[in-house]
């Protein structure tokens, strides 16, 4: 069964946090200047165990949701996560089970995690110029460490792969065409992310996003660009085909193409409470009652509450809202 919203959207999608913590520090998500040594990121009792993940989600796929991304944080440091995918793999009613990553782990869990089920891998970068992609994520990592993932990721047969890349103007803009052709070569989905106002530390400003318009149109001039449909009604990414059949690539336009009449993604963050909006201010909270001894019926019933009481569209209203609104930081519940 199927729940719907008030705009009559269905729960189609969960992502799941796995946790707050991170190997990067990227500018535009977790400032090192606030992630410092000294951060308190939550203690490990606070955090779901893979059991309550994997509870929560047989719940969940219940009502409706049946393509799961782990997210973060950066999902490849909490421990022993292929477990996690291998217990959620075999929960019934998962159809798609996938997972985003900075890549950085990925030669030492590639081959694990698909061993364990995982299904598709996307993995973020935002530039093949080392000096530019280190200021972006807090110098964590160069290029390399990165091709070095998306290789792994390919070796354990992973196929497609898709690549992700926050586009700010000023910052890596002028990398995106060479990107563009790194991986049309390489056969790969590159998706261009339009830079979001997510959370309240990035210090975000209409000025800094490169439309998809101009991304579509840097890269044509280059390697000229076609539309095509999108693959299903509640995909994110705007797709574009080159015209001489090397592949594709998508653009995620959240902000000047928003897509919240077609929202069907639920989040679940690392200390068990779920989302129903990437910019929510708050979310609804399960890991107590999990924990108190609910029923997987009472569960179910503040799911159904949460979901059915939704009236979220941010994106669409975002040109409205005059003043900012405290929201939830990214890395909290992944993207
Ligand atoms: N650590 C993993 C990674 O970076 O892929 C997973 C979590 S990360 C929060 C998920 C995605 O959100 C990444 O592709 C990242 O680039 C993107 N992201 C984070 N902050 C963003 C922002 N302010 N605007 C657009 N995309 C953002
Ligand atoms: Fe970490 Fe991903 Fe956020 Fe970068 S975008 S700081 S890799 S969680
Ligand atoms: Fe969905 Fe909220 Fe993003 Fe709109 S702004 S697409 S409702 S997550």
């Amino acid at each position: 069964m199927t729940i719907r919203d008030t705009f009559n959207r269905p729960l189609r999608d969960l992502r799941i946090s796995v946790t707050d913590r991170c190997n990067f520090r990227c500018t535009y998500c977790m400032p090192a200047a606030i992630y410092g040594e000294s951060y308190k990121f939550l203690p490990r009792q606070q955090v779901l165990t893979f059991e309550e993940i994997t509870r929560l989600t047989g719940i969940i796929t219940r009502l409706g949701a049946v393509k799961i991304r782990l997210t973060g944080g950066e999902p490849l440091v909490r421990e022993q996560v292929e477990k996690l995918v291998a217990m959620l793999a075999a929960v019934e009613g998962v159809g798609d089970l996938t997972l985003t990553t900075n890549g950085y782990l990925l030669p030492q869990k590639a081959q694990a995690l698909r061993e364990a089920g995982l299904q598709r891998i996307t993995i973020s970068l935002d530039s093949l110029d080392d000096a530019v992609f280190r200021r972006m994520n807090g110098n964590r990592s160069g290029v390399q460490a990165v091709l070095d993932g998306i290789t792994a990721a390919e070796q354990a047969g992973f196929d497609p792969i898709k690549i992700n890349a926050v586009v700010q103007r000023g910052v890596n803009d002028h990398t995106i065409v060479d990107m563009a052709r790194y991986f049309k070569e390489r056969g790969h989905v590159l998706r261009f992310i339009e830079y979001m106002d997510v959370g309240n530390l990035n210090e975000w400003r209409m000025e800094d996003v490169v439309s998809a318009h101009d991304i579509v149109e840097r890269i044509g001039a280059e390697m000229p660009l076609e539309p095509l449909e999108r693959n299903y009604k509640s995909e994110v990414a705007l797709r574009y085909r080159y015209r001489d059949g090397g592949g594709e690539i998508g653009i995620i336009a959240s902000v000047t193409k928003p897509f919240c009449g077609a929202c069907s993604r639920m989040r679940l963050s690392a200390e068990g409470s779920i989302y129903t909006c990437l910019f929510a201010e708050k979310g609804t909270d399960l890991r107590g009652p999990l924990r108190e001894g609910a029923s997987d019926d009472e569960i179910e019933q503040i799911i159904r509450q949460t979901w059915g009481s939704r009236i979220d569209r941010y994106s669409e209203e975002r040109a409205g809202i005059p003043v900012r609104r405290k929201k939830v930081e990214m890395y909290h519940i992944g993207g």
